[in-house]
Formats: C-alpha cells, sequence, structure tokens
C-alpha cells in the first residue's frame, strides 16, 4: 500500500465540472477492477469495474489528464461498449455535455454498486503517446487510466481498487503495483489508490526478462524486459552494466530515494510509438525492437531510462504546484515544465554518460546536435521559450507537422538542458569548484530516503534553492532565458564548459544516427532543409538558404542540378557547393505542380561539432565523470 502525500502548499484548481459533483462519494469498500488482456493482440482491452455507490443520480469520469503527459489527452475515443447495470438492472446513462470525459446515470433504490463494462479499443497505428499502440501478439503495455472510470470529483488519493489481470496464455509481467497473487493467466493485486493505480502500468509478454539491477543497492531495483522476438529482450552484458551503474550513480546524484523498489519496464517493438512515461516506482519505456542489439538505436535512446528514472525524484517527488492536481479531471498548469522537464532532460542526458551508457564523446556530439538545432530556431524570434511550457498542452501532438522550426515545440526540453548545464556551470564557478548543480540535486531532491511522497514547489521554491547552493540573481538568470525573444540559443554552458559549438563537413555521429533511423537527411545547418530520402521536404529554417529560395514543407524534390533526386545526389550537390557556382538548381513537385527553385550556397555540407576552447578548464568533463567506481571499461 502506498501513501502519497499533497503538501499543505499545493493550490489547485478544480474544473467546473468537480465543483458540480454531487453528494460526498463515501464508498463501503474498494472498487474492483478485472482486465482482460487475452484479446490484447487483437487490440481490444476488456474491462469489468464494480463500483460502490447509493441511490440517486451518480457520474463516473474517465481519466483526461493523464499525469506525466501534461495534457488532457486521455483516449476517449478509443473507450467502446460502456454498459452499466445496478441492482441487476441496465441504467440509462448519458455524456455530459460540456465535459466529454463524464458519464450521468441514476442509480435505483436498493442498489449498493454499479457495475460497468468497457472495451478499449487500442489504437493500431499513430502516437498517442501512452495511449498509442501498446499490444502485439507478443508483448503488451497496460495503462490503467485507459480502462477504467471513477466516481467524478473524488480526489484520486482518497479512491480505493483492487485490480484483477487476465493475460494471454504462457505471458509474463512486471509491474510496481504491490502484492500479485498470480494463478495460472491470472493475477491479483493488493488494493492501491487510485493515484497508485494509474502510478504502476504493467508490462507484459510472451518473450518477458526481469532481471535484478545493482542488486549491491536498495530498495532493490529491476529491468523488466519484453519485445516481439527472444533476441530483443537478449541485452548484451556491457549494456546490462551500463544500467547497473545507472541505478548506482542515481543513488550517488540525489543522496536517497524516493520509493520501495522501482522497475524499469521497457518494451520492444517497432508497433509501439517510441516514448517513455515517467512513474513514481517505475517507468514506461517504449522502443524499436532491436534498441539494445543496433548501435543507432542505442545512441538515438541512451537517454530514455535515465530520463524517465529521473522523473523518480524530479516529477513524481518533486512536483510543480501546477501540475500535482487531485484528480484527472482537474486542469494542470505548464509554466514550471523548464524544470519539471527541462532538468529531468539535463539529468537524464548527464547520467547516461556518467553511467556508461554512452561515451563521453556520444554524449559531446548528442549536445553539439541539440544545440546547432536550437540555435537554428526560428521561433524563437516569436516565441520565448516559457511559452513553449505554457503551452505544452497545444504542442506534444505537433511532432513531425511542417513549419516545425518556425513553430517551435516541446523546446522546455531541450533548451533547458542547456540552460540548466549554464546553472551547473555558473554555480561551479561561483563556488571555486566547490559546489555544483549536484549538491541542488541532493539538496532539492535528496534526504532523507522515504517511499512515494509528493513535495510541491513554486519558481520562487527553485530560486531559494539555487541560492542556498551558490548565491547568484538566480532569478534573472532563469528569467532571462525563459523569455528571451531572438535568434540565439543559450550557448552559455557549452562555452562556460570549456567547449564551442563549430560546424564542418564530418557527420555528426548522433545526427547520423537519427537519420538512418527516421529515413532521414539532415541538411539544416547547410541549406537549411531537412528531407525524408525520397526527397520529401520535411521543414525549412525561415531565413536559411532552402526557404529564401521559395522551398516549402510538403514539396518533394525532383531533381538537383538536373539529375533525378537521390540521397546522395543531393549531399555530392551541396558538397560541391564550395567549389561550384554557389547555387545548386531544384525542381520540386507541390501538390501536383513542378517548378524550379535556385538555392543560394556556397558553404558545402556543414555539421555541429563541439570543439575545445584552448586555455579553458574543461568544466563539461569534469560534470560528465562518473561518481561510482567505473568497474569495466566504459
Ligand atoms: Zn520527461
Amino acid at each position: 500500500m502506498l501513501a502519497f502525500l499533497i503538501a499543505p502548499i499545493v493550490s489547485v484548481q478544480f474544473s467546473a465540472a468537480a465543483q458540480s459533483a454531487p453528494a460526498p462519494y463515501q464508498p463501503s469498500g474498494p472498487i474492483q477492477l478485472s482486465v482482460d488482456l487475452s484479446e490484447a493482440p487483437r487490440h481490444i482491452f476488456h474491462a469489468h469495474l464494480t463500483i460502490p455507490a447509493t441511490p440517486g443520480p451518480f457520474t463516473l469520469a474517465y481519466p483526461k489528464w493523464i499525469p506525466g503527459e501534461h495534457m488532457p489527452d486521455g483516449p476517449i475515443s478509443d473507450l467502446a461498449g460502456l454498459h452499466f447495470t445496478a441492482g441487476g438492472k441496465t441504467l440509462a446513462w448519458h455524456r455530459d455535455s460540456v465535459d466529454m470525459y463524464q458519464f450521468h446515470m441514476e442509480i435505483p433504490a436498493g442498489a449498493t454498486a454499479v457495475e460497468a463494462s468497457l472495451d478499449y479499443l487500442n489504437p493500431v497505428d499513430g502516437n498517442g503517446f501512452s495511449a498509442g499502440p501498446s499490444a502485439t501478439s507478443q508483448v503488451s503495455i497496460l495503462e490503467w487510466n485507459d480502462v477504467l472510470l471513477y466516481p467524478a470529483g473524488v480526489k484520486s488519493d482518497d479512491l480505493t481498487y483492487v485490480a484483477h489481470l487476465k493475460l494471454p496464455t504462457g505471458w509474463k509481467f512486471g509491474t510496481a503495483l504491490p502484492n500479485p497473487q498470480a494463478q495460472g493467466d491470472a493475477i491479483q493485486f493488493g488494493p492501491v489508490s487510485l493515484t497508485s493505480l494509474v502510478d504502476s502500468p504493467v508490462l507484459a509478454g510472451a518473450y518477458f526478462r526481469s532481471i535484478p539491477l545493482a542488486t549491491d543497492v536498495q530498495p532493490p531495483h529491476h529491468l523488466d524486459l519484453a519485445g516481439d522476438s527472444a533476441a530483443s529482450v537478449d541485452i548484451p552484458a556491457e549494456e546490462l552494466e551500463a544500467y547497473n551503474r545507472l541505478v548506482r550513480e542515481s543513488g550517488a546524484l540525489f543522496g536517497a530515494r524516493h520509493y520501495d523498489h522501482y522497475d524499469f519496464l521497457l518494451s520492444l517493438s517497432d508497433h509501439f510509438f517510441p516514448n517513455g512515461l515517467e512513474h513514481h516506482q517505475s517507468s514506461d519505456n517504449r522502443a524499436p525492437e532491436r534498441m539494445l542489439l543496433d548501435a543507432d538505436l542505442r545512441e538515438s535512446f541512451a537517454d530514455l531510462l535515465p530520463h524517465e528514472f529521473a522523473h523518480s525524484w524530479n516529477g513524481k517527488f518533486r512536483r510543480p504546484a501546477g501540475l500535482a492536481t487531485p484528480d484527472f479531471g482537474a486542469p494542470m498548469k505548464g509554466d514550471l515544465l523548464w524544470v519539471y522537464e527541462g532538468l529531468t532532460q539535463y539529468i537524464g542526458e548527464l547520467l547516461s554518460a556518467r553511467a556508461g551508457v554512452r561515451s563521453i564523446e556520444a554524449y559531446r556530439e548528442a549536445l553539439a546536435a541539440t544545440a546547432a538545432y536550437l540555435d537554428h530556431q526560428a521561433g524563437r524570434n516569436w516565441r520565448p521559450l516559457q511559452d513553449t511550457a505554457t503551452a505544452a498542452q497545444t504542442l506534444y501532438l505537433i511532432t513531425g507537422k511542417a513549419w516545425f522550426s518556425y513553430r517551435r515545440n516541446v523546446d522546455f526540453y531541450d533548451e533547458s538542458w542547456l540552460i540548466w548545464l549554464e546553472a551547473d556551470t555558473v554555480i561551479r564557478k561561483q563556488t571555486g569548484g566547490k559546489k555544483s548543480l549536484d549538491d541542488f540535486c541532493r539538496s532539492f531532491h535528496g534526504a532523507p530516503s522515504t517511499g512515494p511522497k509528493l513535495v510541491t514547489y513554486t519558481f520562487d521554491d527553485v530560486v531559494t534553492a539555487m541560492n542556498a547552493i551558490a548565491p547568484y540573481d538566480w532569478r534573472k538568470f532563469f528569467r532571462d532565458r525563459l523569455d528571451y525573444i531572438g535568434p540565439r540559443a543559450p550557448l552559455g554552458g557549452i562555452e562556460g564548459g570549456g567547449w564551442k559549438l563549430i560546424y564542418n563537413d564530418t557527420p555528426n555521429d548522433h545526427i547520423s544516427a537519427d537519420d538512418r533511423i527516421a529515413g532521414g537527411i539532415t541538411m539544416e545547418y547547410s541549406l537549411g532543409m531537412n528531407l525524408g530520402r525520397d526527397g520529401s521536404v520535411l521543414d525549412v529554417v525561415p531565413g536559411m538558404p532552402a526557404a529564401e529560395s521559395g522551398l516549402a514543407p510538403g514539396m518533394k524534390i525532383q531533381t538537383i542540378n538536373g539529375k533525378a533526386c537521390s540521397p546522395e545526389a543531393l549531399h555530392d550537390a551541396v558538397r560541391a557547393t564550395k567549389n561550384g557556382a554557389g547555387s545548386i538548381e531544384l525542381v520540386a513537385d507541390n501538390d501536383g505542380f513542378s517548378k524550379a527553385y535556385r538555392v543560394s550556397y556556397r558553404g558545402g555540407e556543414l555539421y555541429p561539432h563541439l570543439v575545445r576552447v584552448d586555455g579553458q578548464p574543461d568544466l563539461l568533463g569534469e560534470i560528465l565523470r562518473p561518481l561510482t567506481p567505473v568497474t569495466s571499461p566504459r
């Protein structure tokens, strides 16, 4: 049984619907939830609930605001087969005309509970994050919020659920839920609050392994793997050692833990949308089938587990007050996501290097790639970083859309990586190397160790905690970077770390890995354009040569200097601009019409890298140095 505590300083706004909820809900016992995944391979999850209720008007809600997703994206349109009975009678129901996530009914006299049955139609494609494709014939992830209802307006801490689960024959499972009692393919879990249930997904599959990590560390940690093949879960020894070290490095960084045990749930399937969703005692990590085996995929997903793990401290234990809501119907406020996600991005990337999930050189290439795309983010000319956090709920689902650079997306992740890196270098300089952001993490997220617990914070709390580590005008430091409108990314951390961002014709390893995985061609730093391998223009950077020539996303390049378009022909043409006529002639299709474009450019191929600044100490190298002994080659 887990106890989540809402600190008294939490400030939340209840939704209008929550305010208008009828009589207080005083249940006679826990809500029973039975989920049948035996048809998960057909993308149908069946669920049945027994919900104690008393006669009179009654409203049930489907979870709308999903913790960690920071937006109202509970998959209501995938809910089907809704049917209610009470006292043996079918109940008429109607949806609320304003809140699409609420269902009203009347409990008849004499009834003591509502029986609710529903199906969750798990999508077969698309993203949808945790509610994206979550099942194949071999593996499935169950996020409980997809398959349950709860009495509207009741705090999720105040509701107790007993969950029952039926798996496809022969499947095994991993979860942070307590006290699983398995009989064949049927499992019953111990009673937990609705908060904990939604915070504790189940990973199950035919090819399943649960591997204890860092057995010298308490509380216990497990890496639970389920994938689409036996090979997919056959983790190489050096990869496993890096995740053992991740557990130790996290302890050295934070100095305390706030969970009773931790399960990394990692599903490996090409049919899932790659994503990670943090939970307090586990994380739902979704990656391609060969993520543990393929060098490009390992690099591209190097920060996935470290990031989601770091959220147990930064996001679950410490959470912005505006994101700590009493139930799943209350709106969240994203203004501090540059801490919740941004600091986690910094810590996740940091831990990936300190633990050896990736090499220090690979970290620098990833940092260079990130700094470069942010330094070409045209949207910063109109949208400050703060607005990407405040508007997060409108931005997550535009990934990959046309005019990506001009829109700006969820930059509070990557741009905050740069900002927290700079904060780390400032602390180290201000204190003559005696303190670092590690000390901030230890004080803000650390001792004493506890079970799962929530402590909220505000912007002022962050400033105060930073000042306690190193006196500085942190309010101005953060506000200057959060509210800045202009072309340049905050590169002070790279420069303060003794490095600088440069461009040359040597491909960037991180970008090359991403391009090979996604089938893309990154020409963002030369022509100002990103392409698919078939010549599709995915995006152009306003102000750069491709955009200036009139090219736009949605077009498809047909010929380059008269030659049929191919990745090789594109690279050859850009490379040749160094010695050529100063332009490239492109013909592109635009919705069925062909047109010629002259791209004025003479810089050759350009890719970002970090190089040392002569005479300056390598502070970045200091920052990335492991805190725990390295026992095997990196
Ligand atoms: Zn995150």
